[in-house]
């Protein structure tokens, strides 16, 4: 949801030169250009739209008091559809006013019928408390808006429940709270009419297909009362959005995505930082039998140093980054960058005083990092100077994205993709003055994906590209959901449907189980107590994180996630601090910790064996097959390295005696034959290398295809596997069952690797980097790789699949 909100600010007259002319300066400095693609994103006009003639004249009077003279043309169209009573997603930009779409059908249907109601739902409670200050702004007789959630005082829990007609709360709540206690709810439930599902692109991977099972429990519980309230979708601009919506929520979902909202004019450049020249440090060879590639969570610290023991590196984009926030600076240009992680920001901007101070004593003062363990008031003045003039550069982590509406630079620079093309949008949508065209910098980090982006603008300027994923048929979601919804009410033939794939089954492992008892009017949960089962659990006790000195509780990690985040001698980040482990407990589920801010990240490394369970789908594609399906997952935390932040230089790698876990998910996997790549001039003993590199790069470009990033996904290739009986390639979803990501791989097979095989091919490197085939979580210090052989391996799968 987005407002006009009083702390925008825009920036005052900068005498900076035109982006245009800025960006021919920048690229000017070195020898070889670094800019691969030029993009003008012109200025819209925005379209705007008459009020639906269904809005009501008190409507549009508070909306007007509101400073909404007409809405836009999406908002129009969105809101019409809702309130004719179709299932309805709207995906568009940031500040596109996605949530009048929604406030102005469930308004509308509250204001002509004085029994109807509304529940809204936010991935956030902040969020949810600012839709409420927005929707009581508007002053509307008998709409009672009140948030119901953790922090609502009992004594107005009651009254909510009774005479609210718009309660606004999260899925958690639903959850916990509002379906157990759907009896007290009933009055509510029955006359419900809209179902707002703000910021839906946030349920995704395991938590997603949770609150999809909760959406159906929800609908099961307004159908018992003899309610079909219609769904109601903002989502960001993703690719796909009706087919998410409609997984979220069960429903078919149309999907408005036509943006009509105003915008500024942007340059938009695309900047690859040269290679450097070749190095002559060298890694000792271990040919292993297969190659794994562990799933791991994403750790703020691995976000900066992706080189490894590399035969040649590119430029760090840190590096790239802070000279071009110099180089802005010393033009006079009001800049934002955005690095990943706080000890980046830090780096480049202390790395930017340093050449302005060499260049002009003092200018480096006008400089400065944005950190998130600021107060507001700190952060409040840095941004002030920021658009006052008296600092020209921040460097800043995305904490800027989330918070104050900072707007109007004369420049950003984004240091490495974001993850997604709707954060790079939110990121590059801090520049721009009314009027005045700004520049936006993607500065590529030495990574196949940001790799691949500089070299197809079409994947960030052309069509979304990046699908929100869920598995709603995940059998480790779905079989405690059922369980949920058994205490709620017992479980009838009719409710499998709604539930979707996989129901009977789950049904019957839980009637196996003891937990379910079969009657002749349906399941019925057996305990006394319901079942505990947490939304944003990946399953496993979760660790929890204490400062040692202090015995203070930091917060808790996933199970799964300690073992690569919580070692001995990991440096973990909490709230934007920095903290080192001494000590992993896994027997008391603790890790100790002390604040200390090395210049160092970690890596951690594991080992992978990998067995098939059972084949869901596959392609029989001649020498090559496709397969999906559900494996076993042994793996092993073994080592970490230390790399150093600013230069991602390897200090040491050290050993870990960490036992191994098992994990049941789902891998996608390709199998080809001997011959085929014999044919293909494979030579046997480069077949290891070669599909070890085709997996890293697959790896890499999968967040291309689903909102997944790398650490949710592994991998493991080997010559032979004893299940397959064939060179086989394996990528897997890193979440017990599955999260969606290997099922997106497999629907997009083609695509996928064809955009893997095009990031190998067309990068510079001679025998393979971290932009094309290596990866900063080997398992195997990136040893065998053949850059050649993996673009011949991909060929042979792309020729023979079927597109
Ligand atoms: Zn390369
Ligand atoms: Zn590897």
């Amino acid at each position: 949801m987005e407002s006009s909100s009083a702390a925008t600010v825009s920036a005052g007259p900068g005498p900076g030169p035109a982006p245009v002319e800025l960006l021919r300066r920048l690229r000017a400095r070195g020898a070889a250009d670094p800019v691969t693609h030029v993009e003008r994103v012109p200025a819209r006009a925005g379209v705007p739209a008459p009020w639906p003639s269904w809005a009501p004249t008190e409507l549009r009077a508070a909306f007007a008091r509101r400073g909404v003279v007409a809405p836009w043309q999406h908002q129009a169209e969105a809101a019409t559809l809702a309130y004719e009573g179709q299932h309805v997603v709207v995906a568009t930009g940031t500040a596109s006013g996605k949530s009048l779409a929604y406030q102005l059908p469930a308004l509308a249907t509250l204001l002509a019928d004085p029994r109807a109601t509304a529940l809204y739902l936010a991935p956030t409670k902040a969020l949810a408390a600012d839709q409420l200050r927005a929707v009581a702004a508007l002053e509307l007789e008998g709409v009672r808006p009140a948030c119901y959630d953790g922090d609502t005082p009992r004594t107005e829990r009651e009254w909510i429940r009774r005479h609210s007609r718009f309660v606004l709360t999260n899925p958690d709540m639903l959850h916990h709270g509002i379906l157990p206690g759907h009896a007290q709810w009933s009055g509510f439930l029955r006359r419900l009419a809209y179902v707002v599902i703000d910021e839906c692109h946030t349920y995704r991977g395991v938590f997603g297909s949770h609150v999809a099972h909760v959406l159906r429990r929800l609908r099961r519980q307004c159908a018992r009362f003899g309610a079909t309230p219609v769904f109601v979708l903002a989502s960001a601009t993703s690719g796909d959005p009706a087919t998410a919506a409609g997984r979220l929520t069960g429903l078919p979902v149309t999907a408005v995505t036509e943006d009509a909202s105003p915008r500024g004019g942007v340059t938009f450049a695309l900047w690859e930082p040269p290679l450097l020249p070749p190095d002559s440090s060298s890694s000792s060879p271990v040919p292993p039998q297969a190659t794994g590639d562990g799933s791991s969570p994403p750790a703020p610290s691995q976000a900066t140093g992706d080189h490894d023991e590399l035969r040649q590196v590119r430029r760090s984009a840190l590096r790239e980054t802070a000279d071009l926030l110099a180089d802005t600076v010393a033009e006079g240009v009001r800049t934002l960058a955005f690095v990943r992680s706080r000890k980046g920001a830090e780096v480049v901007a202390a790395n930017a005083r340093r050449a302005l101070d060499d260049a002009v004593p003092g200018l480096g003062d006008r400089v400065a990092a944005y950190r998130g363990g600021y107060l507001r008031e700190e952060r409040r003045e840095l941004e002030r100077a920021l658009l006052h003039g008296d600092l020209l550069g921040l460097a800043s982590t995305n904490a800027l994205e989330l918070g104050v509406d900072l707007v109007g630079l004369d420049a950003v620079l984004i240091c490495g993709y974001p993850g997604t093309r709707a954060s790079l949008w939110q990121q590059a949508g801090r520049a721009g003055r009314s009027g005045q065209e700004a520049l936006a910098v993607l500065v590529a980090r030495d990574d196949p994906l940001d790799t691949y982006l500089v070299h197809h603008p079409e994947a960030i300027f052309g069509a979304p590209v990046e699908a929100t994923v869920l598995d709603p048929a995940n059998p480790y979601v779905l079989a405690p959901q059922l369980a949920c919804a058994a205490v709620e009410a017992p479980l009838t033939p009719a409710d499998l449907a709604l539930f979707g794939e996989g129901a009977k089954e789950a049904v019957d492992e839980l009637v196996a189980a003891g937990a379910l008892r079969q009657r002749p009017t349906g399941w019925y949960w057996r305990h006394r107590e319901r079942p505990e089962v947490d939304l944003r659990g990946e399953g496993g006790a979760p660790v929890a994180v204490v400062e040692s000195s202090t015995g203070r509780l930091l917060g808790t990690v996933d199970g799964g996630s300690s073992h690569f985040l919580l070692h001995s001698g990991a440096v973990y980040l909490h709230q934007g601090v920095s903290y080192v482990v001494d000590q992993l407990d896994l027997a008391d589920g603790c890790a100790l910790v002390h604040a200390e801010e090395p210049d160092w990240s970690t890596h951690a490394r594991d080992v992978t064996d990998l067995s098939v369970v059972s084949v869901r789908s596959y392609v029989d594609a001649g020498p090559v097959g496709m397969f999906l399906g559900e494996v076993d997952v042994t793996s092993q935390v073994v080592s970490y390295q230390r790399r150093r932040i600013a230069t991602g230089e390897v200090i040491d790698t050290r050993p870990l005696d960490l036992p191994t876990r098992e994990l049941r998910t789902v891998a996608v996997w390709f199998t080809l034959s001997p011959q085929s790549l014999a044919l293909a001039g494979v030579q046997p003993a480069d077949v290891p290398g070669a599909l070890h590199a085709a997996e890293h790069a697959a790896i890499g470009l999968l967040p291309l295809m689903a909102t997944c990033d790398r650490w949710d996904i592994g991998g493991l290739s080997t010559a032979l596997h004893p299940d397959t009986e064939a060179p086989t390639v394996f990528v897997y979803d890193g979440h017990p069952g599955g999260a969606g990501f290997a099922e997106r791989a497999y629907g997009t097979a083609a695509a996928w690797l064809r955009a893997t095989r095009d990031a190998i091919a067309e990068c510079g490197c001679e025998t393979g980097c971290p932009s094309c085939v290596q990866s900063p979580k080997c398992g195997n210090g990136n040893n065998p790789l053949s850059k050649p052989d993996a673009i011949r391996v991909l060929d042979v799968v792309l020729s023979n699949l079927p597109a």
